[in-house]
């Protein structure tokens, strides 16, 4: 049976593949293994859509890893801005330098060798061997995942299937079609077996299916019950404007959440709201702020609750301070939440 779906599925790609910017085929008939790299690391997280044009930015500012080497970490921290969860950022940028020293800016070929970098797990790992080496493996990733539990109709939460699926991985290994047979079931996934209400009746595996036999394709994979409420933060957050239409700013910690990025000043980051302190630089302005929204971002371990205040202030009296235009500050290298702030201080 696995045979069948393999050539099945193999001549589905042939032609629906999507066209992805990080599939472009050398001579060698796979893709670019620095495009595979930097795709998976951007793609964890978020979406193929939203990765799509990025990814596209990204090669057009570093072509390849000896570009990506020569730059430095704050501009890929500015250029991720949007994408979010930006230790990727840095990780990709640690990994891009190992490569550089250790494996004479080649992308590794060997499991231990991808493991070993920062951001690298089993998945990305097997993901860059099979996709950019052709090599026999199937990396999980949750299209995958959701077409093995429902052909062989695994009833219980993916978490608690991770052997079954594990096994079931064992099968599908091509030492021919690696590369191809992996974006076909991620393709197959994301086109056909889709997450809800999948397109059972134009399947081309239906009838290996054992969730369709059994009428359960829409209840597996089962869903975890309950989710558990994340946890909150509090902070407040002052965005001091002056008469040149800039704004204060200031780098944060190297330790901790969004280290070395920008912010606008901001209490350290509490469990209770009664717990806040005002800022050391806030303390001393002694000018009233006028209180704005406030804004709850939501971070992937916990969630920020920011009470925000903006003052108009004038320029001279912060001399030591760093100033970003307004204009620029899209583009800056603010991150979202500070972003997000900033434009809730305009709002009236
Ligand atoms: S029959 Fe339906 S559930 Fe089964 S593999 Fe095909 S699309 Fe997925």
């Amino acid at each position: 049976m696995e045979k069948q779906i393999i050539s099945k599925l193999l001549h589905w790609y042939s032609t629906n593949k999507r066209d992805l910017p990080w599939r472009f085929i050398q001579k060698n008939n796979l893709p670019n293994p620095y495009y595979v790299f930097v795709s998976e690391y951007m793609l964890q997280q978020t979406t193929v859509p939203t990765v799509k044009t990025r990814f596209e930015e990204f090669i057009k500012k570093w072509p390849t890893l000896k570009d990506l080497t020569k730059t430095t970490e704050p501009k890929i921290l500015r250029f991720w801005s949007g994408l979010g969860y930006y230790s990727r950022a840095r990780n990709l940028f640690k990994a891009a330098k190992i490569i550089d020293k250790n494996f004479k800016c080649k992308i590794p070929d060997q499991y231990e060798d991808l493991i070993s970098l920062p951001g690298i797990g089993d998945y990305t790992a097997k993901a860059i061997l099979g996709i950019a080496y052709n090599k026999p493996v199937m990396p999980l990733d949750a299209n995958i995942e959701r077409i093995f539990a429902r052909l062989y109709a695994f009833n219980k939460p993916l978490i608690k299937i991770k052997k079954q699926l594990y096994n079931r991985a064992d099968l599908f290994f091509s030492k021919k079609y690696s590369s191809n047979l992996i974006q076909s079931f991620m393709d197959y996934g994301s086109l056909i077996c889709t997450p809800r209400n999948p397109n059972c009746s134009i399947c081309k595996i239906q009838k290996y299916c054992l969730s369709y036999e059994k009428k359960m394709q829409n209840i597996i994979p089962v869903k975890v019950k309950k989710q558990k409420l994340k946890p909150k933060k509090y902070t407040r957050a002052y965005v001091l404007m002056n008469e040149k239409e800039e704004i204060l700013v200031r780098t944060r910690s190297r330790r901790g959440m969004l280290a070395s990025m920008l912010e606008v000043p901001n209490d350290v980051w509490v469990e209770k709201k009664n717990l806040l302190k005002k800022d050391v630089l806030i303390k001393k302005i002694n000018l009233k702020f006028q209180r704005k929204k406030t804004l709850l971002y939501s971070f992937s371990h916990f969630d920020l609750n920011t009470d925000i205040f903006y003052l108009k202030v004038r320029r001279k009296s912060f001399p030591k301070q760093k100033w970003l235009n307004i204009s620029k500050f899209s583009n800056s290298q603010l991150p979202t939440v500070m972003k997000k702030i900033v434009e809730k201080s305009l709002m009236n």
